[in-house]
């Protein structure tokens, strides 16, 4: 049995390629809520919709996320009737569904965790796909200056171009793991920290009361993939993030970040000169192909993580 923690686009190309090469109902995904928004009354959740989408073969395979086959008919009746303002968010025509669905069933008083589980029914999906949480938490990003604004704010509003002085998780000193996070986590025979981003994906399904300390328990069967290459993130802002909030922006500030509660890191072959410092950063260290451009890459890294396991 494998757990996976894992954010949107780098976590789901992780879990894609874990559940290709192990049966994908021995794999549990917990994954990150902190980036959930709600926009024109609809529930949207970004990362559990990239990693359903996914892993249902449903994915937008030019940017990892959204739908396959997308078509955008409401947002331009959105954008000509605001003149842009209400349209800064993009919502396709398919993906809209999913977050009138999600809506509706919370109405209903069902649990996000419950509500994940129908939609991965949809989709034919039988890796477990768990929210970190049912309860609301909400990344939250200090900018230069003073001004804070919520995720999704910062990540598309602003395309993440502005310097960043604190993130903090609104909500999370009360949030529960869902239900099935701690149990999965427990026992498991591997845990995998996907290669997300270390502050807005990995941090709050950590900080989640419980969570954070049932990893640790498993250090020793905890595997990471560093999501920083060669001194920069694939995408995305997590090399800046890092820096900005005093980190290095290298497999090896990863390190740092990881150590407490995983004891293997994975780090590209770009990286292989970092090896010393990531193992004196306390964490064992492998060197492997870590870049998951295509399905034989992608399995081949996998089976580094199994192997760590044995
Ligand atoms: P988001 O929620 O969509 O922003 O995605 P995540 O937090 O899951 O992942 C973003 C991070 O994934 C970025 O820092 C990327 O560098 C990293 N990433 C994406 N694809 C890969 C990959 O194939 N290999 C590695 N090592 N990192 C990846
Ligand atoms: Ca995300």
């Amino acid at each position: 049995m494998i757990t996976a923690i894992a954010g949107g686009v780098g976590g789901s190309r992780m879990l894609r390629a874990l559940t290709g090469v192990v049966p994908p109902e021995r794999v549990t995904a917990v994954v990150n809520t902190g980036d959930d928004v709600v926009l024109h009354g609809l529930h949207v959740s970004p990362d559990l919709d990239t990693v359903v989408y996914t892993l249902g073969g449903a994915a937008n395979p030019e940017t990892g996320w959204g739908r396959a086959g997308e078509t955008w008919e409401a947002m331009g009746e959105l954008r000509a009737l605001s003149a842009g303002r209400l349209a800064w968010f993009n919502l396709g025509d398919r993906d809209l569904g999913t977050h009138l669905y999600r809506t509706s069933r919370l109405g209903e008083g069902a649990g996000l965790s419950e509500v994940t589980a129908e939609i991965a029914r949809r989709w034919g999906v039988t890796t477990r796909v768990l929210p970190m949480s049912d309860d609301r938490v909400e990344t939250r990003v200090g900018l230069a200056g003073g001004r804070e604004v919520g995720f999704q704010e910062y990540f598309v509003g602003l395309r993440h171009e502005v310097e960043v002085e604190q993130v903090r998780f609104d909500g999370v000193e009360a949030a529960r793991p869902a239900p099935g996070v701690l149990e999965a986590i427990a026992g498991a025979d591997l845990v995998v920290v996907c290669p997300s981003n270390p502050v807005v994906s990995v941090a709050p399904v950590l900080a989640v009361p419980g969570v954070g300390d049932a990893v640790a328990d498993r250090r020793e069967r905890v595997v990471a993939v560093s999501p920083i290459v060669a001194g920069a993130a694939l995408r995305g802002p997590a090399d800046r993030l890092l820096t900005e909030l005093g980190n290095e922006a290298s497999a090896v500030g990863v390190a740092r970040l990881w150590a407490p509660f995983a004891g293997t890191l994975v780090v590209d072959v770009a990286d292989a000169g970092l090896a010393a410092e990531v193992e004196a950063a306390g964490m064992r260290c492998v060197v492997a192909p870590s870049i998951m451009s295509g399905p034989a890459e992608s399995a081949a890294l996998a089976r580094v993580v199994l192997a760590t396991a044995s």
